[in-house]
């Protein structure tokens, strides 16, 4: 399987290639040249196996430069008992009649991307191993919060790989913010950067632009690469758990084979969403992919319209990973449903206002996509009437999704079994939690905050979210955006040194 580049089809890499690198060298996108479909019979197959047989297996049909032993290996010591709450990394959680929630933050820092991000560093290994690069990777991360945790404790202390993230010095609840400056492990570094996440961002993205950066590090034998969610070898995990979630109802008993669900998902960067998107292409019965958005609603907008307006206001919201006004990822879908059109991708994605797709592929779109969204306020009640009604304990972002699929149920009277994808945990958001509860005291710090949760709730919080406390702070140092640069030359050389 060939890898293309969204802004020139003639450009194309092996999957390890494309996972190595990340983007393409013109700025587009790497997706697979064609979509693998699996038949109802594997269904039934997959149904029998454990969640990281499952992975490997799905995996190994877009990776067809790795075995499926070899990723099913993978993911067997990424999904293990040591990372995930028993040893499961996509549990299903039934709530109400054909009302599912399917929670993807039982990894090691309590949000989905754990997911991928325990896969990734496996994925580059063998990447480095197998396409022959001499040179070592220096992965940079811009973060709102999950990202960067999850890619620290996935890639600390990877041989041949040194990690570097910039978290916005204000825009991280206190819980990330330790997450991050506790960090372990000899080959990582943490940043705050004075300035919002798209500050943290626009550096990052600088530095990648930077030729004068680039042939400095490949001097001391690095090449750049990201572990954003640009990268395929992060998308391709995901798509596993929207085959597993199936497979899990289908073996209960609670649909039967071929019955269409369907998937609300809280959406951001639009790769959950995507790899649920690549599921139903490659055969899985999805009804409808509904796509949730917090206030920031350019993607709901997109969805009933074609249009996308890059121009809106960002807003701060209590679902901060979902605080995003250009969803990267929108880029492999519109490259595809265009008949693989690099021409007409490149030009709308570059584009600093807005544009409209075709009548044909805003189609399509909305043959597949509905989408919603929901504001703070209805965030946190959906947050307190979820925990009265069903003793049920969701964070923010959830809560997001679990709006919109009330909604969408309403606006359309579909009956269709539908699985809600739960992206974190609330004890990461403690206090807009507690707040949402009625709660208004918080304690001293993160720690109080989650004890009170978990005394008000009932619920034991995630072990590595309480073991933060007593760890000792190794990250504190600050940086304006324009020094971001000399922040990872010192880090490569400090790192070389030892
Ligand atoms: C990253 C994230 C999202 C958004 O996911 P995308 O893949 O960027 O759309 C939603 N919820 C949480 C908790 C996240 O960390």
């Amino acid at each position: 399987m060939r890898y293309l580049s969204t802004r020139n089809k003639q450009a194309s890499f092996t999957g390890a290639e494309a996972i190595l690198r990340g983007l393409s060298p013109d700025g587009g996108l790497l997706v697979p040249e064609s979509i693998p479909t699996i038949l109802p019979s594997t269904l039934k197959t997959l149904a029998d196996m454990s969640y990281p047989e499952r992975a490997g297996y799905i995996m190994s049909l877009f990776l067809d430069d790795f075995s499926r032993q070899e990723l099913t290996e993978y993911a067997r010591e990424a999904y293990s008992e040591a990372k995930f709450d028993n040893g499961e990394a996509a549990p299903l959680r039934q709530t109400g009649e054909r009302e599912y929630f399917l929670e993807l933050w039982h990894g090691p820092t309590s949000a989905f991307k754990d997911i991928a991000l325990q896969m990734l560093p496996r994925l580059m290994s063998a990447s480095l191993a197998k396409t022959g690069e001499r040179r070592d990777a220096c992965i940079l991360v811009a973060t709102s919060g999950d990202t960067g945790k999850a890619a620290l404790e996935g890639f600390r202390d990877v041989p041949r790989v040194k990690i570097m993230v910039f978290y916005p010095r204000d825009g991280v609840s206190d819980v990330q913010k330790l997450q991050m400056t506790t960090q372990e492990g000899k080959n990582v570094g943490v940043c705050a950067v004075r300035g919002n996440f798209d500050d943290a961002q626009a550096g990052v993205k600088a530095i990648f632009a930077d030729k004068t950066i680039a042939r400095s590090l490949e001097n001391r034998g690095y090449f750049l690469s990201s572990a954003n969610s640009i990268n395929w070898g992060r998308l391709v995990p995901q798509i596993a758990y929207y085959f597993s979630a199936y497979c899990d109802l289908m073996k209960s008993g609670a649909i039967k084979q071929g019955e269409r669900i369907n998937f609300c998902v809280p959406t951001g960067n639009f790769g959950n969403i995507l790899a649920g998107w690549y599921a139903k292409e490659m055969g899985l019965p999805v009804n409808r992919l509904i796509c949730a958005s917090n206030r920031n609603r350019i993607l709901e907008y997109f969805i009933r319209t074609g249009r996308y307006s890059r121009v809106r206001k960002f807003h701060t919201t209590i679902s901060p990973s979902m605080d995003i006004v250009v969803s990267s990822n929108l880029e492999r879908l519109l490259f595809t449903l265009s008949g693989g059109n690099d021409k007409l991708t490149g030009r709308l994605m570059k584009r600093r206002s807005k544009f409209d797709v075709a009548e044909d592929m805003a189609q399509s779109i909305s043959q597949t996509f509905s989408s919603g969204s929901c504001n703070d306020e209805d965030t946190r009640r959906i947050i307190k009437r979820v925990f009265k009604e069903k003793n049920y304990l969701i964070d923010t972002h959830t809560a997001v999704a679990y709006g919109v699929y009330e909604k969408y149920k309403q606006e359309t009277g579909d009956n269709a079994v539908n699985v809600i994808l739960s992206t974190a945990s609330p004890f990461k958001f403690c206090t807009s939690v507690l707040r949402a509860n009625g709660r208004r005291n918080f304690g001293k710090n993160g720690l109080d905050a989650i004890k009170r949760l978990e005394k008000f709730s009932g619920v034991t919080a995630p072990a590595p979210l309480k073991a933060l406390f007593g760890k000792p702070e190794r990250f504190n140092k600050e940086t304006e955006k324009q020094d971001m640069p000399r922040v990872v030359a010192n880090f490569v050389g400090v790192a070389n040194a030892e």
